[in-house]
């Protein structure tokens, strides 16, 4: 891919955008008076403008029907959760009885590791990345205590080697390899939330099998960022939140997938909920739960439904543009700001990206890392109306997503760091 970096190059790109309409549904945050180049989709995505209505229209099937809104309307409360789930399961590549919306992210993470983290007295321990977001680092410390045993000889981290930022397939598999007779669960980011290393999921997942442990997936940062196929990769459980790429607003609902060999399997060890026991009993206010087939069997509550409604408005977004044409917008995008970053770089030297190169290992994002001078130029940006976000201890992130963000957008951020 040829890029320049000028103004003009960057508004031919926006010209010939097929996505390029999709930028109008959302809402920009606004600074003197202009829209902000924002590049925190990867933290919260944007607002899209037909959320509003969808929250409206729920309050007035509250008012209107009170408690038979469970039943009446449009969208009846009492199967709400089905109405996500065809747009759920294309995005990550799964059968629709594969996929359900309920709760989030970290719950959902517990509940998934209460059926599939069951260590045995040979089969204990649990290989994930070092690094890995902190919420789930506590959800598996806190798992593998609560069976009584040694998070310190349990947890296995794969780690960069010395020198390196990021990863290597190789050193995965060779982990999986050596620990697998003893491991139970193998977990992984999709996408880490530091470096924006994308891991190869299908690889890991087979490596998993092979010793006989299961593979699961946190998919905060790859959910809405890549196309995914989570039953061709084989994974057993998979989570995601949806407030990130996925634009369903602060604190919105998360996703799991449980593949459909074992979907099937009641003996499965779960904790239970009304909303997961048997659809047609539901009601019947039984003893003994007969949980429902698939995913929907993890259900524990019935829906939140003003978050399932921003989620609902923000998916059908996703299934209009579809995930292969938002990935080849977004890695040209990547692209432009990868080459606009190190022109504006070239004389200060102020960071390095610690993302991999290769598109074939990353999502949208980038990642910098930057040394004393980092959190003023981080400052100066937001100052200066370019919104990224800061993790400690000196990475700046900067995620340019393909449905509302555009060539020009990143053009004036480069411009904005070439000023620093
Ligand atoms: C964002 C994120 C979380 C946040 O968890 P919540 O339960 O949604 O608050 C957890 N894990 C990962 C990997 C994340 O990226």
């Amino acid at each position: 891919m040829h890029y320049e970096n000028s103004l003009e190059f960057a508004r031919a790109q926006d010209a010939n955008d097929p996505l390029r309409s999709y930028r109008e549904q959302f809402v920009f945050p606004q600074h003197n008076g202009t829209n902000v180049l924002y590049f925190c989709g990867n933290s919260l995505g944007l607002q899209p403008k037909t959320v509003r209505r969808a929250l409206l229209d729920e309050l007035d099937q509250w008012a209107v029907h009170g408690v038979e809104g469970h039943f009446r309307g449009d969208l009846p409360w009492m199967h709400y959760h089905k109405f996500l789930t065809p747009q759920t399961a294309r995005l990550v590549g799964a059968l629709p009885h594969e996929v359900v919306v309920m709760n989030t992210l970290t719950v959902n993470l517990h509940l998934a590791m209460v059926s599939f983290y069951r260590p045995t007295a040979r089969r204990y321990k649990i290989i994930m990345e070092a690094g890995a977001f902190p919420s789930d680092q506590y959800a598996v410390e806190s798992q593998v205590r609560w069976h009584g045993r040694d998070p310190e000889r349990a947890i296995v981290e794969v780690g960069p080697r010395a020198g390196e930022d990021v990863l290597r397939t190789e050193d995965i598999l060779q982990i999986i390899e050596k620990e697998g007779d003893e491991t139970a669960l193998v977990l992984f980011g999709g996408v880490n939330y530091y470096t924006g290393q994308f891991y190869d999921l299908e690889k890991i997942a087979a490596a998993a099998h092979r010793m006989g442990a299961y593979a699961g997936f946190d998919l905060a940062h790859a959910a809405g960022n890549l196309p995914l196929r989570l039953h061709d990769w084989d994974a057993d459980f998979a989570v995601w939140c949806s407030y990130k790429y996925l634009n369903s607003g602060p604190g919105g609902p998360a996703g799991l997938f449980v593949h459909e060999r074992h979907g099937s399997n009641a003996d499965l060890p779960r904790f239970a909920g009304w909303w997961g026991h048997d659809e047609d009993e539901r009601f019947l206010m039984q003893k003994g739960f007969k949980p429902m087939r698939g995913a929907e069997g993890w259900q524990l509550s019935n829906a939140q439904i003003f978050a399932f409604a921003a989620h609902k408005a923000s998916l059908d977004i996703f299934d209009k543009a579809g995930m292969g044409n938002l990935r080849e917008k977004s890695l040209r995008l990547t692209g432009f700001l990868e080459f606009v970053l190190r022109e504006a770089n070239r004389e200060k030297n102020l960071f390095r990206i610690i993302t991999p190169t290769s598109p074939d290992e990353r999502g949208c994002q980038l990642s910098l890392l930057t040394d004393g001078r980092g959190r003023a130029l981080f400052d100066y940006l937001t100052a200066n109306g370019a919104i990224a976000d800061w993790r400690e201890p000196n990475v700046i992130r900067f995620a340019p997503v393909p449905l509302y963000n555009s060539f020009e957008d990143v053009w004036h951020l480069g411009e904005r760091v070439r000023k620093f």
